[in-house]
């Protein structure tokens, strides 16, 4: 029989969590490794990937941490090489690591088209190729896709960024297709407006701000922890017979158009 905490248990399990130094990927870091995970951070920058993993074993969490820049085929392969030198095996690979910039279609750059997809798809791409080859083998693991509401409807102003989460959709179906049958299921999460380092900004102007409030439904922007329950879910037990999917924890946005038609 199946306990309410079996069902969604990722204890025990080996998470690599990539984009896991700040922000969405920090949290669900945290909170797989609050509920007995191993989990394996990384990220380009070994000041703050370092920083972070030793305040989460300070905190009594079980953090270990590989830099790897994902837009580096090389630096992918040595770096899942590392991780399954050390903790032998990966049953969740969370796809975290994301760029973008904000600008008019016609003024998007070469450079700023390839830092983008490089990170966000081809990136994504490379990492889940080569962890999805060592979970084929063991024939079980759960991969998460870090999406966007872009994958529901494009965002003005940010048409690299919108095409790369849309990209990964077609990833994540197409994957979920050939590795369902192999034992590995490949789902997406989709944050809605999440405030970090990447969206700080943004999201410091009034405009920004009152335009929100009028139009999300569940009336405010989100948290990275608000996207732990749902990445925990994807990993477990509980999630066994899902695969192909995309999940919005969007604070209800993607649910539909807001519009100042007037109402009684
Ligand atoms: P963030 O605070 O800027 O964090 C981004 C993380 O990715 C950092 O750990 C960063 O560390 C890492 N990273 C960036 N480029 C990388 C690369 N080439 N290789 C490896 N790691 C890399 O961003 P966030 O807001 O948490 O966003 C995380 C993900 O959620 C992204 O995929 C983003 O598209 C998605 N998302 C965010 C929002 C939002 O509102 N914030 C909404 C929808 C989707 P280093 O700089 O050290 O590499």
């Amino acid at each position: 029989m199946t306990t309410a905490d079996d069902l969604f248990s990722v204890a025990g399990q080996s998470v690599l969590i990539s984009g896991g130094s700040r922000g969405i990927g920090r949290a669900i870091a945290e909170g797989f490794a609050e509920r007995g995970a191993r989990v394996i951070i990384s990220s380009r920058n070994p000041e703050t990937l370092g920083q972070a993993a030793e305040e989460m074993r300070q905190a009594g969490l079980s953090v270990e941490s590989v830099v790897c820049d994902v837009s580096s085929e090389e630096e992918i392969t040595q770096a899942v090489e590392q991780v399954l030198g050390t903790a032998g095996h990966i049953d969740t690979l969370v796809n975290v690591a994301g760029v973008n910039r904000r600008k008019r279609a016609e003024t998007v750059t070469t450079e700023d088209y390839d830092f983008i997809m490089d990170t966000n798809l081809r990136g994504a791409f490379l990492l889940s190729r080569a962890v999805g080859r060592h979970m084929i083998e063991r024939g079980s693991g759960a991969q998460i896709n870090i999406q966007s509401l872009n994958t529901w409807m494009p965002l003005k102003g940010v048409l690299p960024y919108a095409m790369s989460k849309f990209g990964m959709q077609g990833m994540t179906r197409a994957l979920a297709l050939e590795w369902g049958p192999r034992g590995v299921r490949v789902n997406s999460l989709s944050p809605g407006f999440i405030l970090t380092d990447l969206t700080r900004k943004l999201w410091s102007d009034k405009t920004m701000q009152e335009w929100n409030a009028a139009n999300a439904p569940l009336g405010r922007l989100g948290v990275p922890d608000d996207m732990v329950g749902t990445a925990i879910f994807l990993a477990s037990r509980a999630s066994a017979f899902m695969t192909g999917q995309t999940l919005y924890v969007d604070g209800g946005f993607s649910s539909g158009w807001n519009w100042p038609i007037p109402l009684d």
